[in-house]
């Protein structure tokens, strides 16, 4: 059967079915055993294989669905990304899988105390458009490192992608494995209401406030990995050139449709005309010509880019000035600064999500950071300085999912770092161990001694017992 077109509808309603699939992968769970090392790797591997074999395909439909995404960045961000969170979770999971030793209370020794990682049996990913295949893979290597099946629900946004993930799974992994489930916002909503034993889900924080409500219902555990908006601040003593390179390059990746770009930034005044002159140039230098050029991604559908030039309109309708490096043309955004903006404007109050740029200029640092503090927790910050006494204010003074200190962007591909928000953007991490500790349950044993003096405090408690509780409670 193939699972990719489950979604199509066979005469029975959509929760059904997946309610069939789930017991069907249950079901699996429960006969099999837990998955042994040899298992994971092997499902690791063909992880990896199928994204290398299907590299072109892969970037043609990347590029279809958003109807122009550079190669390169197709290439580096959803192929790259995966092979190397792969690859890290096949090398750790031996280790990451390996018992874990507890201290032991004096108390209660010589007990040993030991962490056990267990699957948690099947696992649902919910994931969105932004980088279509990097957001289903990359949960799902974190998913089958930790022994779990997984059901897989990509965006309805980006269709040709989406079937071929499911027929590259179809392909690889049983229908008990890994399935995907295709469909729009009913079927997301029907997939959240499943009992998973976890589910992870990537998309905006209306949704996720959904998806939690739902997994509520079963008592599923949840990760959220939400959006926001990831401050950018540039210090007193910033290396200007090598931050406005860093900001630009950020923020122009697949034209700004990627979660932890830089949404917003905080200037000081007296760097705020250098700043926007030098952004400017350096967009035009990167790409001198936007409408037909290939490294130029587009806005990936109509109503995303009709949001963004809402978003561009309400700032000028409320006095904010517009400045473009270049044109664009099609669905194609070109770095917009915003100026002037105040936070009544669309652009100071929700997530961007595309090259549009408000630049905030600020008095001393201690704005900066009451700026940032003053809305919801990003899922990214990033501070450009030299001054090791300013890195360490704002990180010190500040909380988000992570932090980049002169660049931006590139902690979400280093495996050896959690991902993950906090607050409004989102909730538990993932990305190498930390995603293999989501997925799995650290059992907590206690292994008796045979010689042990416990039966001292059998009742009836007599002077043995009474005396053993006063030294207990004497501890200091
Ligand atoms: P979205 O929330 O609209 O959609 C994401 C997924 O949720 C899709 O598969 C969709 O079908 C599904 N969905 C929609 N309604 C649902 C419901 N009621 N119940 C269950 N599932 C439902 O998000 P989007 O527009 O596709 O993605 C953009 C957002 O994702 C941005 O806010 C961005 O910051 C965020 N994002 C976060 C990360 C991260 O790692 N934190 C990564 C990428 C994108």
């Amino acid at each position: 059967m193939s699972i990719a077109h489950i979604a199509d509808g066979e005469g029975q309603p959509i929760g059904e079915t997946l309610s069939g699939l789930l017991r069907a992968m249950q079901a699996a769970h429960q006969r099999d055993g837990f998955a042994d090392l040899a298992l994971r790797r092997d499902r690791l591997g063909r992880i990896a294989a199928m994204v290398r074999q299907n590299q072109d395909a892969i970037v043609a439909a990347i590029d279809a669905d958003f109807g122009g995404r550079s190669r390169e960045e197709t290439l580096l961000a959803e192929v790259f990304t995966t092979l190397s969170s792969a690859r890290h979770a096949k090398g750790g999971v031996a280790k990451w899988m390996r018992p874990r030793r507890r201290a032991m209370d004096l108390a209660f020794k010589p007990a040993r105390a030991r962490l056990l990682p267990q699957p948690l049996g099947v696992a649902g990913i919910i994931s969105p458009w932004n980088y279509p295949l990097l957001m289903a893979l990359s949960p799902l290597v974190g998913a089958l490192a930790a022994g779990n099946r997984a059901m897989v629900k990509p965006s309805e946004f980006t269709p040709r992608t989406s079937e071929l993930l499911a027929e590259m799974i179809a392909e690889n992994f049983a229908a008990d494995e890994v399935a995907v489930v295709q469909g729009g916002i009913e079927v997301g909503a029907a997939f959240a209401a499943l009992p998973f034993d976890h589910l992870l889900y990537t998309g905006s924080t209306n949704v996720g406030r959904k998806v939690m409500a739902a997994a509520a219902a079963n008592l599923t555990p949840v990760t959220l990995e939400l959006g926001g908006k990831s401050p950018a601040i540039i210090g007193a003593d910033a290396n200007m050139d090598a931050a406005v390179a860093s900001i630009v390059r950020g923020k122009l990746f697949n034209a700004g449709q990627t979660c932890v770009a830089p949404d917003y930034v905080l200037v000081p005044h007296s760097h705020l005309d250098a700043f926007v002159a030098k952004a400017l140039a350096v967009a035009a230098k990167y790409y001198p010509d936007l409408a037909d050029n290939p490294d130029y991604s587009s806005i990936a559908n109509q109503a995303q880019f009709d949001r963004l030039q809402a978003m561009i309109r309400d700032a000028e309708t409320q006095g904010a000035r517009i400045l473009t490096a270049g044109t664009g043309g099609g669905h194609k955004l070109p770095l917009t600064i915003v100026l002037d903006s105040t936070d009544v404007m669309a652009v100071r109050r929700e997530e961007i999500f595309g090259p549009v740029l408000p630049v905030v200029p600020y008095n001393d640092l201690d704005a900066a950071i009451a700026h940032v503090n003053g809305g919801d927790r990003p899922l990214a910050l990033y501070v450009y300085d030299r001054d090791r006494a300013n890195i360490d204010r704002v990180l010190g003074a500040t909380i988000s999912g992570g932090a980049v200190v002169n660049d931006c962007l590139i902690h979400a591909g280093v495996e050896a770092l959690p991902f993950g928000g906090v607050g409004a953007s989102g909730m538990g991490q993932y990305h190498g161990q930390d995603g293999f500790e989501t997925f799995s349950k650290l059992k907590p044993v206690l292994y008796q001694s045979r010689l042990n003096g416990m039966w001292i405090l059998n009742p009836p408690y007599g002077a043995k017992a009474k005396g053993l509780i006063k030294l207990l409670l004497k501890r200091p």
